[in-house]
């Protein structure tokens, strides 16, 4: 299978490429050529593989220039220090035990190194890179870039830590990022890692990083230290492909807890920032996964409901800061591969055109109409948000994170109006743990007077759930990474750090 552009007609690459180059030339994202389908047998037989194997027979399906050997590999290597055997259990909520009726499967995609759901792709994406340096007989040193507000910085270094031919340089808004998510980044080992805390905010932090992008001096200088820049952002096509296994895999869970039937049809929810997660979703459907529809929850940024609403997009809006900060997005970069696979790359092309000129853009009708079919849109404000934590929490003593409970309760409002009750899985992207303080308000336990740590202890106890080692492991961990600089210094600290030699 090859790869082309969302934006024209390309030269088609595999996927070991498209994983390298990251963005296609012509400034478009990468897509599959045709999209692979999986039969109802298949999945049958999924109910009775490990999470890995299941990765595989993905996995393999659209990396067709892998071996299915090298795939196994990547898979088994990436999620083996996932807390749980299951990896991504799957935890079935019904009102009633006796009388189990319109169940909700509520797919735990937080058991990874970071407690965040990007471990599910950012363990992984450095091993297939790692395979497509040798497939392209690339020569030269891959160097990561990251701007983070929190999650995907930590679970990028994670992912990449040591591993060879590659070096990873983060950087995060000074004072931007809460303590935990601090802590877990300055505490990072590895012998190819930096991180920086930049004086500004995230934007800032972000506006650097893609300045450097697309600064062709400064990638001269890195090819004569022999580097080549890359990124690990949820629009590169290796860390997309990975999130597309547990929705096959939430749904054989389903069917092993005999609350489902093969074939029967659920819905997805999922809570949506750069729309990456809910476009695996997408592929999922498309792929032949039974979904009915796929429901695209936001909070109170809400420029998705809003598009799938009016089929207008429009990113000139007041930014809202959330106690859900990973879905704090007004631009969702994945979207882009939606359009193009329901319409046409002239289309895509004239769409993104307007959204760099004018912030916003319109769809045609006959493009709308598909979306109607296969999407359903909504949002949750900051008090729904609190207060469905408490409600699942009283009734169903389960916890979940701020993100995972705007999904609920769009979910809840769903229902409400469509009273279209089809089982559903919901995708659980952050560990309650990663944010104890809204959660244990939430539920009404004070908070005053505890640390983080204390805070976790507390959540431990109410919750009745063992705190994350990689959380828990960061009270008293040695700080590693104290490197602060000015917005304007951030070229010349890439250039430093890449001409640094590994210490191991
Ligand atoms: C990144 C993230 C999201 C948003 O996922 P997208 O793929 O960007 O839509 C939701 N929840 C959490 C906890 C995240 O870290």
């Amino acid at each position: 299978m090859k790869y082309t552009s969302t934006r024209s007609k390309i030269t088609p690459v595999t996927s070991a490429e498209a994983i390298l180059q990251g963005l296609a030339p012509d400034g478009g994202l990468f897509v599959p050529e045709t999209i692979p389908k999986i039969k109802l047998e298949d999945i049958q037989r999924f109910t009775k593989m490990r999470y890995v194997q299941r990765a595989a027979e993905i996995l393999k399906k659209f990396l067709t220039d892998y071996t299915e050997d090298e795939l196994f590999e990547c898979a088994e290597l990436a999620y083996n220090w996932f807390d749980t055997p299951a990896k991504v259990p799957l935890s079935v909520l019904v009102q009633d035990p006796n009388n189990p009726k319109n169940p909700v499967g509520v797919a735990e995609l937080w058991h990874g190194p970071t407690s965040a759901f990007k471990d599910l792709a950012l363990q992984i994406l450095p091993r297939l890179m790692g395979y497509a340096l040798k497939k392209t007989g690339e020569q030269k040193e891959i160097l990561i870039l990251v701007a983070t507000s929190g999650d995907t910085g930590k679970a990028a270094l994670a992912g990449f830590a040591d591993v060879p031919q590659t070096k990873i340089m983060v950087f995060y808004p000074n004072g931007g990022v809460s303590q935990i998510q601090r802590l877990q980044m300055i505490t990072q080992v590895g012998g190819n890692v930096n991180v920086t805390a930049v004086n500004g905010n995230f934007d800032d932090a972000q506006a650097g990083v893609k300045k450097i992008f697309g600064d062709e001096k400064i990638r001269q200088q890195l090819a004569e230290e022999n580097i080549k820049l890359s990124s690990a952002n949820s629009i590169n096509w290796g860390r997309l492909v990975p999130q597309i296994v547990y929705y096959f895999s939430a749904y054989a869970e389903f069917i092993n807890t005999k609350q489902l039937k093969l074939g029967e049809a659920v819905n997805i929810v999922v809570p949506t920032g750069n729309f990456g997660n809910i476009l695996a979703a997408y592929y999922a459907k498309r792929m032949g996964l039974p979904v009915k529809r796929l429901i695209c929850a936001s909070n109170v940024n809400n420029v998705l409901t809003e598009f799938f609403r009016t089929g207008v997009y429009n990113r000139n809006r007041e930014f809202h800061r959330t106690i859900s900060p990973s879905m704090d997005i007004l631009v969702s970069s994945n979207l882009e591969r939606l359009l193009y696979h329901e319409g046409h790359s002239d289309q895509v092309k004239r769409f993104m055109t307007q959204l760099n000129t004018t912030g916003n853009f319109r769809i045609d009708p006959p493009l709308k109409k598909k979306l109607d079919k296969i999407f359903y849109a909504d949002f949750a404000t900051e008090e729904d948000t609190l207060k469905i934590i408490k409600e699942i929490f009283e009734h169903f003593k389960y916890t979940v994170d701020p993100h995972t409970a705007v999904a609920m309760k769009v979910l809840s409002k769903y229902r409400r109006d469509t009273h279209d009750m089809t089982s559903c899985i919901v995708a659980a992207t952050a560990s309650p743990f990663k944010f104890t303080n809204a959660v244990l308000t939430a539920i009404g336990e004070p908070v005053e007077g505890l640390n983080d740590f204390k805070q976790l202890d507390r959540l431990s106890i109410v919750a009745n759930r063992t705190i994350p080692k990689n959380l828990a492991k960061l009270d008293g961990a040695e700080i590693l990474h104290s490197d602060v600089c000015e917005k304007d210094e951030m070229a010349e600290r890439v250039l430093k750090f890449a001409a640094s030699h590994h210490e191991n």
